[in-house]
């Protein structure tokens, strides 16, 4: 065994507990560490010939990258839609490096078991139980398989397997969808569906929510033709919600495949308050739920949820020789890109079980009080106005005065400068603004606070 090698074996529980103290000094660490950090070039090293043993490369570790870290793990992180790693799910996550599980096929433990477990309980907190889910990176993921499986049921349709004929067996696929996320073309790419198939259908006026009507004159226009339709459950910019209740009702009366991405809008099924936004999503063929937005666990996780196993199967099935064929309920190496596969629901498994639906919905929660109480404070000044209201957990705000690109980009500069807080660009209805995305559950009202003092102090220093 190399040198190093034996050492750690040897010095394994005490390196390991180096790391802990280290992990413990970031993490309080975390709410001093500026949020966001300017990117510079570095240099790049040699491969190491011969390594230095794990203390020393968590010293090195330690003094050359972390440093370079950014705190979007912390509370004042608006940035895109980012959520945090609650305590449960970080155990989680170290644990599932420790015990390094395939959790590919069940044969040999029971992690596969978990991974159902842990999907029940997220499908149950969705209102998904008729459902079959798996695992998977992220929504984009998630997007990609649902929409994978919607290939395959328009195949069906005219009678050929997409997944034994290929995607040019198909022909054009007309892919409809008010405001879809920018993995909806990246999936359709992917899928050698295209990105040039997403027929954009009209929004409600002022809004970014398709307008239903307009969606059924488009279908209708098809004569027939078999479609997917995107529904979107929230949109970035302003999360706004498709009615997905009535665009399901639209299958009486035309032949789609209804994919709803609800990668982190879904979690307004937490809050009493708000679960109408998301009311019918059990109706749609797949849906997208990502976890390491809105429940809070590390990257990478989300998961993916498909009411028809049978193409789910016919797309992704593995079969070779030494693998079992799948009866029954099959493994997850069968209904996922992935073969081999990390047990990405130890951390969910972790958070719920600490936590529950309460301390989930707590946060969810928080974090919409949060979003509409930025909004208040960085308005109240004049010096900042909103391009939409607040409708869960995102605000959307722009320079009062002369909301130009240059403007606007000098604006997030000397947010990002002030290490208080971070929010990102984006362009809404050919505005040039900024959102704040909620989604941290260490977030308190004293952090939106400080975010909007700094937001407020940054608007100050343009001329
Ligand atoms: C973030 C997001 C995605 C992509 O999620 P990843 O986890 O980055 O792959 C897709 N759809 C929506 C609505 C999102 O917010």
């Amino acid at each position: 065994m190399d040198e190093n090698l034996a050492n750690d074996l040897a010095e394994f529980p005490a390196l390991l507990e180096a790391v802990r103290e280290s992990a413990t000094d970031m993490l309080t660490g975390i709410e001093s560490r500026p949020v966001a950090r300017a990117p510079e070039a570095l240099g790049r090293e040699e491969l190491p010939e011969h390594g230095v043993g794990l203390a020393r490369a968590l010293a090195r570790f330690r003094e050359d990258w972390e440093p370079r870290f950014s705190g979007s793990a912390g509370p004042r992180y608006f940035g895109f839609v980012t959520g945090g790693a609650t305590p449960a799910s970080v155990a989680g996550d170290w644990l599932t490096g420790v015990l390094d599980q395939n959790a590919m096929s069940g044969e040999d433990s029971a992690a596969i078991e978990l991974e159902r477990q842990t999907v029940d309980w997220i499908a149950r907190m969705f209102g998904l139980d008729r459902h079959t889910g798996a695992f998977v990176s992220g929504a984009t993921m998630s997007n990609f398989v649902g929409l994978a499986i919607a290939r395959e049921w328009l195949g069906e349709r005219i009678g050929i397997s997409v997944a034994d004929s290929g995607v040019g067996a198909l022909g054009p696929v007309p892919v409809l969808s008010g405001t879809p996320h920018s993995s909806i073309f990246k999936s359709l790419s992917m899928l050698g569906i295209g990105r040039d198939s997403v027929r954009s259908v009209p929004t409600l006026p002022g809004r970014e929510a398709v307008d239903v009507d307009r969606l059924a004159e488009a279908l209708a226009a098809l004569d027939g033709r078999p479609a997917i339709v995107v529904a979107n459950a929230g949109t970035v910019n302003t999360v706004d919600f498709d009615d997905i209740r009535a665009i399901a009702a639209l299958r009486e009366r035309f032949p789609f495949w209804l994919h709803v991405d609800g990668a982190f809008g879904a979690f307004a099924a937490l809050s009493p308050e708000h679960a109408e936004l998301v009311d019918g999503l059990g109706e749609a063929d797949s849906v997208c739920i990502d976890l390491h937005k809105w429940l809070n666990v590390p990257y990478d996780a989300g998961v993916q949820f498909s009411r028809h196993r049978d193409l789910q199967l016919r797309v992704f099935l593995n079969s070779a020789a030494y693998l079992s064929a799948p009866t029954g309920t099959p493994d997850f190496g069968h209904l996922v890109p992935e073969n081999s596969r990390r047990l990405r629901a130890l951390t969910a498994w972790f958070s719920l079980t600490a936590y529950g639906r309460a301390g989930h919905r707590d946060i969810v929660r928080r974090n919409i009080s949060g979003a509409n109480s930025l909004a208040g404070q960085i308005t109240a000044s004049g010096l900042l106005r909103l391009v939409a209201p607040v409708r869960l957990n995102v605000a959307c705000f722009t320079l009062a005065d002369r909301p130009t690109a240059e403007r606007v980009t000098a604006l997030a500069d000397a947010i990002a400068e002030s290490g208080e807080t971070f929010v990102t660009p984006t362009v809404y209805e050919g505005q040039h603004a900024l959102r704040a995305a909620f989604s941290n559950w260490r977030t308190t009202d004293a952090d939106v606070e400080r975010a909007a003092k700094a937001i407020t102090a940054a608007a100050l220093t343009l001329d």
